[in-house]
């Protein structure tokens, strides 16, 4: 059965929850911390490269990640430096300097307009 993610919003608790697919989304989710039903899903999988990787893999388990919060530009910076780390490989200066903006609190739509070369590949860092 999935384990789907959420963050309570009430209590900032992290809430594993188990569901069918069926119940995703049908069912309502309630915080096992404090009974909130204030929840915010987080971010299950992030698509990158489309990598049929093992290591990528393992890489996009959100547990992993500590506190991710897909909202937070610099939680997300966090992560794409993680993952950069960890791959090894050498990333274009347009990466870093992403990554420098997000942690310096930009949003990615921002930086995305400033930069339109990054659009225009095709490819997105992040779902
Ligand atoms: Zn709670």
């Amino acid at each position: 059965m999935p384990t789907y993610d959420y963050r309570c919003l009430d209590c900032r608790k992290r809430v594993s929850v188990y569901q069918t697919y069926e119940e995703y989304g049908n069912v309502l989710v309630t915080c096992t911390h404090c009974g909130s039903s204030d929840l915010k899903r987080v971010i299950g999988r992030i698509r990158f490269a489309r990598s049929e990787e093992s290591r990528l893999e393992s890489l996009a388990d959100p547990s992993d990640w500590g506190d991710f919060d897909e909202e937070d530009p610099r939680s997300m910076a966090r992560m794409m430096r993680k993952m950069s780390q960890e791959m090894g490989e050498e990333m274009p200066p347009e990466f870093d300097e992403v990554v420098d903006r997000l942690e310096a609190g930009e949003s990615p739509e921002d930086i995305e307009k400033s930069m339109p070369d990054l659009g225009g590949g095709g490819e997105d860092f992040v779902d």
